[in-house]
């Protein structure tokens, strides 16, 4: 076995090894331990869309511990955590008129998408899930079951949440209405989806090749689910913290779902996740769903700084003139390259190349030798995905997008 490989885990985890050992970072820059830089498209699986060691999140975290605030993460009442929720409703909540109850639910995204299946099931006294064709909700047993594909899934793993799978928005090629064809299923008593308790949806599939899913579609799921009372759960695990030029994924629906999943970089890059709530729907006991690690204090410091990006406009200005740049970019690409069957798509800051089946993987090699670090999704790998911090300096951005295009003129060598 090769260093490297020991080094990330000593289970083999992800399926694309960087071969090095990264040391330290900054902002959208990683250093490994031979001092080498690499720029960073893929900000910690979208945990740092605020950057690395952001200094306004590290200072308040240095203070913090010498004041010897609180460390454990159990969910008792702390000043870390009251600030962090004080922030969060005044500076998220409050302004987009959202009436949501915060329940915190452990480190990891799969926690908060475990939580809102259980809460959905239990509140509804139904046990049946809808989600989407190529959906990525986590791995663990409930979250699985709500995961579309097949890679993840083995037979012996079982599940005992029963999930009816429906075509994502697109999946059945372009002006196929699937909602009107999931209303059919929901309707039709004998077709073999029992009435669900819950649809859990990405409003843009991160890991399923970034599927941005159309407004419209987004406004007849949510009228589908209120016409069958059943609740709507949006996984914003990737792509909310601003990712698509929105606190919220869903706000550019003008949609309202009953729970929404957030985590990843609500922790400003510590492990946090939670699970907003619709006030009628927190039917929980005391002690019917807890845990050691509910709230991390330190995740609070640093969330709460975070949050600060949000007190103004200037992010979402931010994002969409940078998301600008992206997409043009990749649009010329997409003329420069068609040999490489390349597909343009995306939204605010998260952009997905989709080429012939292979090329993202081996660009993605090429890129990693040439100092970029970015990362592949889609069923197939078959989509090279951009995922940089939403405070990326415009030159980085721009010497970054320069290394994948070498990497694509490269390829069609
Ligand atoms: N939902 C979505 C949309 C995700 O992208 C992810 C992680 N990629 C998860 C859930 C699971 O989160 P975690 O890996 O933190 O458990």
């Amino acid at each position: 076995m090769r260093i490297f490989e020991e080094m990330e885990s000593e289970v083999r985890g992800y399926i694309r090894s960087f071969p090095t050992v990264f040391d330290r970072a900054e902002g959208s820059e990683l250093f490994d331990e031979s001092g080498a830089r690499f720029i960073d498209f893929f900000a910690g699986a979208g945990t740092l869309n605020y950057g690395h060691n952001n200094p306004i999140v590290t200072d308040a975290m240095i203070q913090y511990l010498q004041h010897k605030g609180i460390l454990h993460g159990l969910d008792k009442a702390t000043v870390a955590k009251r600030a962090f929720l004080q922030k969060f409703r005044d500076t998220i909540l409050a302004p987009r008129d959202l009436k949501y109850k915060v329940q915190f639910t452990g480190p990891t995204g799969t926690n908060a998408v475990e939580t809102a299946l259980k809460l959905a099931r239990m509140v509804k006294k139904r046990s049946n899930i809808i989600s989407f064709t190529n959906g990525y909700h986590g791995l663990t047993m409930g979250a699985l079951a709500a995961t579309g594909n097949y890679f993840y899934k083995d037979e012996s793993y079982g599940s005992r949440i029963n999930t009816a799978f429906m075509p994502y928005d697109g999946f059945l090629g372009e002006g196929v209405d699937t909602i009107d064809y999931m209303r059919r299923f929901l309707a039709d008593g004998s077709s073999g989806v029992d009435l669900p308790a819950a649809v859990i949806v990405e409003t843009v599939q991160g890991e399923g090749g970034i599927n941005v899913a159309g407004i419209e579609w987004l406004k007849n799921l949510q009228a589908v689910c209120r016409e069958f009372d059943i609740l709507l759960i949006v996984d914003d695990i990737q792509v909310g913290n601003g990712r698509t030029g929105t606190f919220f994924s869903f706000e550019r629906a003008g949609i309202h779902p009953d729970m929404v999943c957030l985590s990843k970089s609500i922790g400003g890059g510590l492990p946090m996740a939670l699970l907003l709530i619709r006030p009628e729907l927190d039917q929980w006991q005391p002690g019917e769903h807890t845990g050691t690690f509910r709230g991390n204090n330190l995740a609070f410091v640093a969330a709460t700084q975070t949050l600060r990006y949000w007190d103004n406009d200037d992010l979402v200005k931010a994002v969409a003139y940078k998301g600008d740049i992206i997409e043009k970019t990749l649009n010329k690409m997409v003329e420069d390259y068609p040999q490489l069957e390349p597909k343009v798509r995306g939204i605010g800051m998260v952009w997905g190349l989709e080429m012939a089946p292979g090329l993202a993987g081996e660009a993605s090699r090429q890129a990693f030798a040439r100092g970029l670090v970015i990362e592949t999704a889609g069923a197939n790998d078959q989509v090279l995905k951009f995922l940089p911090s939403l405070l990326i300096g415009e030159d980085i951005l721009h010497e970054g997008l320069g290394i994948v295009r070498d990497c694509l003129a490269l390829l069609v060598e």
